[in-house]
């Protein structure tokens, strides 16, 4: 047996992903295989750690990472972009034992073996602090942002290509396409081989890779997230003080203003993408009055993130059009950007700011308890418990904050350089 690069004792150790209780030995894969708990390989010359799914065969026998056909692809596409995969990086796998299925041929592992992985990999990340952790395929995917993520992952297709300035990491996490899968792709099994898309799945790696290694090769400084204030009005005479453009986002009862019973409950207007004003929405025309001027003034250009709700909610409930429009942060991702989901601000935020969860304290009052698109959510019980208020302010003010800054990268992309 190789030994691998953990103790026994300190493979003992319980984490709880799901709730669960795993450890590294859990799974049970390293006492079938020739090296369990592979070590990290490579020289990390230029500090970027590759996370692959698993060892192969080969690998298990050699007791290194990336040997194999796929890893061989590996090395020659690093190798064409100007980087070599044993001397510049550090290497090892979301699932460190090889996976093997009855036959013994080479299986993907599942969800549940790369939980039990989990620990063994973050402390790598802590031990050898990375610049930059190509994620390849949809377990090294899972392994990172699997656990903090609420819903599905979707998949590779849907994360690739993204350069994440990962803020509980503090490091740039790129998720790319798992080599085998390109490898399938060039090389389809003849039965498939007039539906080969092959070169348009490599050059798409290739790209993704070159902009990952950019980061590095060009010393992207890494952006720290600042805390913006978020100033929580009662008088709305301070929205005077907006000069120029501003993004603004409502928390509404629902998801259509039209139906009886639904209301505009709280209101947030970033100035500036470290300052944000928020308001829970003045029963009285009169206090409200300064927040229809500020819909209403074409001067003050506006930003939201799918503008139609906050046009609509505007109309229907405030009875005034909003006028000067500028940017709409959901329609400017899907024109960069046409997959499907990845156009949601959360998601947004994360693959641009790389800020996993925000909305976790109010999360469950969004939601309504049927599908109708009429029907209410649980904001006002919200806003009448202790701290309610606050949390839904902060949680508004955000919002709004992000689609300023979302609005202000996009606009940069547009930029000739
Ligand atoms: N070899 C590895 O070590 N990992 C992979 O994901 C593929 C090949």
């Amino acid at each position: 047996m190789i030994d691998g690069f953990f103790t026994k004792k300190e493979t003992e150790s319980k984490s709880r992903p799901g709730g669960k209780k795993v450890s590294c030995v859990s799974c049970g894969l390293y006492k079938d295989c020739t090296s369990p708990k592979m070590k990290p390989y490579g020289n990390f010359k230029k500090k970027i750690l590759n996370i692959g799914e698993a060892p192969g065969e080969i690998e298990d026998q050699t007791g290194k990472p990336f040997q194999g056909k796929t890893g061989k692809l590996l090395q020659r596409t690093y190798k064409e972009l100007g980087i070599d995969l044993f001397e510049d990086c550090l290497n090892i796998n979301a699932v460190n034992c090889r996976p093997a299925d009855r036959q013994g041929h080479n299986r993907a592992p599942s969800n549940a073996e790369v939980d039990c992985c989990r620990k063994q990999v973050f402390q790598i990340i802590e031990e050898y602090k990375p610049i930059l952790i190509v994620l390849l395929g949809n377990s090294a995917l899972y392994s990172l942002i699997g656990h903090r993520w609420r819903k599905d992952l979707n998949g590779i297709v849907k994360w690739r290509g993204f350069q994440i300035p990962d803020q509980d990491f503090k490091t740039w996490l790129c998720p790319v396409f798992h080599p085998s899968y390109v490898e399938r792709a060039l090389n389809p099994p003849t039965f498939s081989k007039s539906y080969s898309t092959g070169n348009i799945e490599e050059l798409i790696w290739k790209q993704d890779l070159w902009q990952a290694f950019r980061l590095v090769n060009d010393k992207i400084p890494f952006p720290h997230y600042v805390e913006p204030t978020i100033e929580i009005i009662e008088n709305l005479n301070v929205l005077k003080n907006i000069k120029y453009e501003s993004a603004f986002d409502y928390e509404t009862t629902g998801l259509k203003p039209h139906a009886t019973g639904h209301r505009i409950v709280c209101v947030s207007i970033a100035d500036s993408e470290n300052h944000a004003y928020v308001f829970l929405m003045p029963k009285t025309k009169k206090e409200r009055q300064p927040f229809i001027d500020y819909l209403t003034n074409p001067k003050l250009k506006k930003i939201a993130q799918n503008m139609k709700f906050e046009h609509t909610w505007t109309k229907i409930r405030l009875g005034v059009e909003v006028e000067g429009w500028e940017w709409d942060t959901m329609l400017a991702t899907h024109v960069f950007d046409n997959r499907p989901g990845i156009t949601g601000l959360k998601f947004q935020v994360y693959v641009q700011f790389g800020i996993v969860d925000y909305t976790s304290e109010v999360d469950s009052y969004l939601g309504t308890d049927t599908v109708d698109a009429n029907a209410i959510n649980h904001i006002l019980e919200l806003i009448k418990k202790p701290g309610g208020t606050e949390a839904l302010c902060k949680y508004c003010g955000l919002d709004s904050i992000y689609e300023l800054r979302l609005a202000n990268r996009q606009r940069l992309n547009l930029l000739p350089f």
